[in-house]
């Protein structure tokens, strides 16, 4: 199978030669020119995780061996690495709700899920293209991502990672998960601005030809760890199996019964895998695309016309506070038939003007496979007091998100199809929300961060993730603040260290 880009621009890949180089030299991002199949759900629902995560993965990494991608799985989901035996736990709420626990990796958030196999992918790459430099990974992050790439990556041999952060919009938890990284390999520098600011000095440095040369003199290809890199986004197929084997093995339903998924979304990565799951025979009923204040999304589903020219909102679910859905870009391809002109032409209005809007064709398309609406803070933090006193189940802001657009979903159509709610973060992640979701005032305010983890357990009675204790006496080994405009400098000057 062969990859291709969304701009049509270069020429057709093999799947390790798209992973290596995350994203195409047209500026688009790789696709599988085909969908595989995934066959017959039945011969699925026995595997134990890595098992089923080899079978799904594998027609997609036609260029890497059987034995490559068996190990990438193995090295992945393993007890050392989750926290929960069945790596990605199913939490039935009520007769037809269910909860995926995406976030028992050692960064507690769903970015885990796919940032303990990359790193594997991408050595594995390197060899089966008989590359001889190391690859750099640049990542922009609003949070997760650069937690669970710095977790994965730390001291692969062959790689670096450089992980850029903005200064606005990460919580103080997560800040100090990156700036007290350990690794021989990892750089880890904040950015004065905000998410899309640090994204696009990322995807400013891997197009700009003399950055990349003196990058290539030292040694070097850059790669991505964003979720744009095809490697990022195989291994989350994978759960959208596992939720609805998991429902067939508890005999609620039995297999073609179509399901529905709500999804949290942000950059679009998480829920453009659970279509390329549908794409592979999955049953779907539909996917309910999450958002939260920051609505270019819903406004793009409900209407086909996205604009980003919006105002930024800072949110309690931060790691969905995004104007630009760089994944995106791969449903339109699809939902085109694979349209790299049309794709192309609103890729470049957007980066023109703001804005631009699909054909009602494709609109249709669109709209006929996902559903879509946004919650608000208040929204967010009354589903999690609800959940909590009604169900005893405790969930994060971002799962909270998707659980209120799920209830708006409800009432707008009385759909009493199964549904899956995915749950992308451990609610201690993002604790100060969360806690403030649930006690008095006074309970919360004047702590930090790290005495709420201690508040949450008592309250709730449920234990800090292991990912999340000791954080505050750590040393801190990352100091390092930059402008938006000087990132590929910092670039160079982190290759000069050592
Ligand atoms: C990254 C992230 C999301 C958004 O996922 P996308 O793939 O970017 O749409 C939602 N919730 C959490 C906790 C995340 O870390």
């Amino acid at each position: 199978m062969k990859y291709i880009s969304t701009r049509g621009e270069s020429s057709p890949v093999s799947s390790a030669e798209a992973i290596k180089m995350g994203i195409a030299p047209d500026g688009g991002l790789f696709v599988p020119h085909k969908q595989p199949k995934a066959g017959s759900l039945e011969a699925l629902i026995n595997l134990s995780y890595p098992e089923l995560a080899r079978t799904i993965m594998a027609p997609y990494l036609e260029s890497f061996s059987e034995a490559q991608i068996a190990e990438s799985a193995q090295k992945a989901y393993n007890p050392q690495k989750f926290a929960a035996p069945d790596i990605a736990p199913l939490h039935q709420a009520d007769e037809k709700r269910h909860f995926l626990e995406l976030w028992h990796g050692p960064t507690c958030a769903f970015k885990d899920m796919a940032l303990q196999v990359l790193p594997h992918l991408l050595r594995a790459a390197m060899m089966n293209t008989n590359e001889t430099a190391d690859a750099l990974v640049l990542t922009a992050t609003s949070g997760d991502t650069g937690t669970a790439a710095l977790e994965g990556f730390r001291d692969v041999p062959g790689t670096r990672i450089i992980v850029f952060y903005p200064e606005e919009g990460v919580s103080e938890t997560q800040k100090r998960q990156m700036i007290t990284q350990e690794g021989k390999n990892v750089h880890v520098i904040a950015v004065k601005g905000n998410f899309d600011d640090a994204q696009n000095g990322v995807k400013a440095i891997f197009s700009h030809q003399g950055v990349r040369e003196k990058v290539n003199a030292r040694g070097y290809n850059f790669s991505s760890a964003n979720s744009i890199n095809w490697g990022r986004l195989v291994p989350q197929i994978v759960y959208y199996f596992r939720a609805y084997l998991d429902i067939c093995r508890r005999g609620l339903i039995n297999a073609p019964t179509p399901i529905n998924f709500v999804v949290p979304t942000g950059n679009f990565g998480n829920i453009l895998a659970a279509y390329y799951a549908m794409q592979m025979g999955l049953p779907v009923n539909r996917l309910i695309c999450a958002a939260n204040s920051n609505n270019v999304l819903t406004e793009f589903i409900n209407t086909g016309s996205y604009d980003r020219r919006k105002n930024f909102v800072r949110t309690i679910s931060p790691s969905m506070d995004i104007l630009i859905s760089s994944n995106l870009e791969r449903l339109l391809f699809e939902l085109t038939e694979q349209d790299a002109a049309k794709t192309s032409r609103w890729m470049e209005d957007l980066k023109e003007t703001g804005n631009y809007t699909i054909d009602s064709k494709t609109a249709h398309a669109l709209q006929e496979i996902f559903w879509s609406d946004y919650a608000d803070d208040a929204e967010t933090m009354a589903t999690i007091r609800s959940i909590f006193d009604k169900h005893n189940y405790l969930i994060d802001t971002h799962t909270a998100v998707a659980t209120a657009v799920f209830k708006k979903y409800l009432s707008a159509t009385g759909d009493d199809t199964h549904t899956v709610i995915i749950s992308t973060a451990s609610p201690f992640k993002f604790n100060r929300s969360v806690a403030q979701s649930l006690l008095e005032r006074q309970q919360v305010e004047g702590k930090s961060d790290f005495e709420l983890l201690q508040t949450l357990e008592e309250k709730t009675g449920l234990p800090v993730p292991p990912g999340l204790k000791n954080l505050e006496t750590k040393p801190i080994l990352h100091h390092s603040t930059v402008n938006k405009d000087s990132m590929a400098e910092a670039v160079l000057e982190a290759l000069n260290e050592d």
